[in-house]
């Protein structure tokens, strides 16, 4: 049987997946994993069936960690064909609607696009060229994270400025698209009332968005021409005037270079606690500073709720998923706090138990943990 790979490769990680090819239904995962820290302490994380490993490796580039991802799956890929390798791309622009074959065009036209995620197409693109060059006759297909988002209303794709920008590819993109395929997928197939309905989905990690979504479709969301709008994030601000960068760049002399690792690498939750970008050791935390980054999340989060359920007309339900939303019930009920008013009510114990359903009000409640490689197999599987 062949196999299917799939690399997500972030600034400073490559996440990894080896499926079995099946001619029927989903195909069967055999391994998971991750290089992360690339270039500092660089490490292989990988969850198999014998559970979770930690080995320390040298990686001081994506090329070396994914040299590090093959070594690793040596045993795995023995003798067998990998037929096919699935890359998230975060950037699709206004063109990459859904899944692409990575031709010799496609790959240019991806470059292309670095300008509008610097700090992660780059990353995106090596590890296509590193695939290829390990997997020559293996199909590489191409999975945009702002793909889910490409059929919003102009009302929620512009933004109001002259419109020659519009035209020039200035909009309101939006990420996490893997994430909410899945999900969509997930509502169709068990809730077809609330996929059919009103409904937010809260992807909560590190990088956190939301997205109004009716009948499978993105209607809006928080993240608009780069990753950095919308909700308080690990490392990211969120929700910023754009009045305050005219000021830093104005006033306080910094540089575009500076605001940018500003902006990336050292504000939201991180920023507000002067501590971590970690919820788990923010929510264990008693220091002020660390209290108010987890409520400065929180009040944000309920206010993009209200936002984007006037976006959506009224609200049916709200899916949790992200490494926060899936694993922490104290955000979880910091988030439903003081929103009953939108019907929006949850079942503590259930909410302790993980759910998956967890709502008690008017509108529905559900945890699901999402499967962003999965969504990468099925795109290779649906080409090969
Ligand atoms: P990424 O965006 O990098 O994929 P994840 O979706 O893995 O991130 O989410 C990472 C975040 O999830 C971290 O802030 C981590 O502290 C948080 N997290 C994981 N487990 C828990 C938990 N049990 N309680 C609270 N936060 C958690």
């Amino acid at each position: 049987m062949s196999l299917i790979l799939t690399l997500n490769a972030g600034s400073s990680s490559i996440k990894f997946a080896l499926y079995e090819k099946t001619l029927k239904g989903d195909p069967p995962l055999i391994v998971r994993g991750k290089v992360e820290r690339i270039g500092t302490a660089a490490r292989l994380v990988v969850n198999d069936s014998d559970g979770k490993r930690m080995i320390d490796i040298s990686a001081s580039n994506h090329r070396e960690a994914l040299n590090a991802i093959l070594e690793e799956l040596k045993d795995d890929t023995k003798g067998r064909t990998v037929a096919g390798v699935g890359h998230r791309i975060v950037h699709g622009g206004p063109d990459f609607s859904a899944p692409v074959r990575i031709s010799e065009a496609n790959l240019e036209a991806i470059r292309a696009l670095s300008p509008l995620a610097p700090l992660h197409q780059p990353h995106n693109v090596s590890a296509i060229e590193a695939a290829l060059a390990e997997f020559p006759k293996a199909m590489q297909v191409g999975i945009f994270g702002t793909a889910f988002h490409a059929g919003k209303p102009f009302t929620q794709d512009a933004y109001g400025i002259p419109r020659r920008y519009y035209e020039a590819g200035v909009r309101r993109y939006g990420f996490h698209g893997l994430s909410y395929t899945y999900i969509a997928e997930r509502l169709e197939a068990r809730y077809p009332a609330l996929y059919s309905g009103r409904v937010i989905v809260a992807h909560l990690g590190n990088g956190a968005s939301m997205c109004a979504m009716k009948g499978g479709q993105s209607i809006a969301t928080t993240m608009g021409f780069s990753a950095l709008d919308g909700l308080c994030m690990g490392t990211r601000p969120g929700q910023l005037d754009p009045g305050v960068l005219l000021y830093l760049l104005d006033n306080e002399g910094m540089t575009s270079a500076e605001v940018s690792k500003m902006l990336y690498k050292e504000s939201g939750l991180k920023g507000l606690s002067e501590n971590t970008n970690d919820m788990r050791v923010l929510l264990e935390s008693s220091d002020v500073k660390d209290k108010e980054a987890v409520a400065y999340f929180t009040a944000r989060i309920q206010r993009e709720i209200g936002s984007l359920t006037a976006a959506l007309g009224g609200l049916d339900g709200i899916v949790f998923t992200g490494g926060i939303g899936e694993n922490s019930a104290e955000i979880r009920a910091g988030i439903a706090n003081g929103m009953g008013w939108i019907g929006l009510e949850l079942n503590e114990a259930a909410n302790e138990a993980g759910g998956p359903v967890i709502g008690s009000g008017a509108v529905q409640a559900l945890v699901i943990p999402t499967n962003e490689e999965l969504v990468m197999a099925r795109a290779v599987v649906e080409r090969l």
